[in-house]
């Protein structure tokens, strides 16, 4: 039996990891569950999966959860804040930690995991292309253990050989090739772009996401931080990682080897094949997904990226050339310039030109801490608000 503690329980990675255990209660136990707001849902999921200790993000919301759960009889200690959220991450009792939290929140919890040696499932990639090396090098330290959740590097980790080893050319390997969807707006003209609203931008066709991923999708910067993902997490340079289109979100993506061999992995689109896959590493356990049926798909199609439509991709291929703290000022900027978006402050084209404007006017530095790091993520929010109130 291995107990696991899901940051962001009740986010959409967070549903579909419960769903995904429900199945297995001989092989999992919860350890604790985390939400940052949404105090109800985290009261049921407690209710069904009795964790020992259940995390929130403010006193109040404490107070109010440990009223309902109290209400039903349950000794779940209750706990809030980021410390808490480090604690559950680093607990002896706890074997796995699903990282699951959305944007740089999820830094400081992912890293204590890897500092205490954990199993980690990380969907929170956020994380990994703030922190890049330094994570890294956590995991190494401290005998901890990284495992794929996003679909894409699953994919490309079922399709690596099993001793792969963050070296493309030791294995034999060309090219890794991430597929993407192309997300709600490829066909749309784009001079009709900055009228999207917020409504349309997280309406993806084929994945059911958290909002600020679903705008990452629409803008591509998703696929952006996903080649910086995977830069880190297969150790490959950003000349050996290429997008590919693929509108279906059959092919999840693939590694291409230099005898011409292509291997891809292939699944319908839901997360509980790349949660179910990591979970039980090295074995397989099902995971609810329908099988696939490719005769009923009929057509697969592909075709590269337009950074015309799609600036944000080139602006995380840049920042990944950039090195240093570049990466986490991307994604500072648009944590920010996505919220404005959603909070319809700013139009959707904003969104690539505020990042372009930061990346400009805050210069990279070396990445050497994680204080360092912060810093540099404080400063480059302060330049994106400072770019939306003027
Ligand atoms: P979501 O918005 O549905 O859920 C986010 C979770 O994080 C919630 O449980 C929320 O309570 C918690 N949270 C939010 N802000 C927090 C804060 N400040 N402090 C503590 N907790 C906080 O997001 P999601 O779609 O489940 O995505 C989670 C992560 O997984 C993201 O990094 C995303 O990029 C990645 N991911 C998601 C999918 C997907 O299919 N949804 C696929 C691949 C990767
Ligand atoms: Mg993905």
């Amino acid at each position: 039996m291995q107990a696991i503690t899901i940051l962001g329980s009740t986010g959409s990675v967070g549903v579909s990891t419960l769903d995904v255990l429900g199945r297995h209660p001989e092989r999992y136990q919860v350890f604790a569950l985390t939400a940052h707001t949404r105090v109800a849902e985290l009261a049921t999921q407690c209710r069904q999966f009795r964790p020992r200790v259940a995390v929130v993000g403010t006193s109040a919301a404490a107070l109010e959860l440990q009223g309902l759960l109290r209400q039903q009889g349950l000794s779940t200690d209750v706990l809030y804040g980021e410390q808490a959220l480090c604690e559950v991450a680093a607990a002896p009792e706890c074997d796995i930690v699903m990282a699951a939290i959305v944007g740089a929140a999820g830094l400081a919890s992912t890293l204590a995991a890897a500092q205490a040696g954990k199993k980690i499932l990380l969907a929170n990639k956020e994380s990994l292309v703030m922190s890049g090396q330094l994570l890294i090098d956590a995991v190494a330290r401290n005998g901890a253990t990284l495992l794929p959740i996003d679909s894409e590097h699953n994919a490309i980790f079922q399709c690596l050989p099993h001793d792969y080893k963050r070296s493309l050319p030791d294995f034999g390997i060309e090219r890794i090739m991430l597929t993407a969807s192309g997300g709600p707006f490829l066909t749309r003209a784009v001079e009709t772009l900055d009228s999207v609203t917020p409504e349309e931008a997280v309406a993806h066709p084929k994945w059911v996401m958290g909002r600020k991923i679903s705008v990452d999708s629409a803008t591509m910067m998703n696929k952006g931080l996903e080649v910086i993902e995977a830069h880190w997490l297969f150790g490959a340079p950003a000349a050996n990682i290429e997008v590919v289109i693929h509108p279906q979100s059959v092919i999840h993506s693939m590694v291409s080897y230099v005898d011409g061999s292509v291997l891809a992995q292939l699944g319908n689109p839901d997360m509980r094949t790349p949660i179910a896959n990591a979970l039980a590493y090295p074995e397989r356990i099902a995971s609810g997904v329908a099988p696939l049926d490719l005769a009923q798909i009929g057509q697969l199609f592909f075709e590269r990226p337009d950074f015309a439509r799609f600036p944000c991709l080139k602006l995380a291929y840049d920042a990944l050339q950039a090195g240093g703290s570049a990466a986490a000022i991307l994604n500072a900027a648009n944590e920010v310039a996505v919220q404005a978006f959603l909070n319809r402050e700013i139009g959707f084209r904003m969104i690539d030109q505020l990042i372009a404007r930061v990346m400009d006017s805050v210069s990279s530095a070396p990445v050497t801490d994680i204080a360092g790091l912060l810093e540099q993520d404080r400063v480059a929010r302060a330049a994106a608000q400072a770019c939306i109130t003027s």
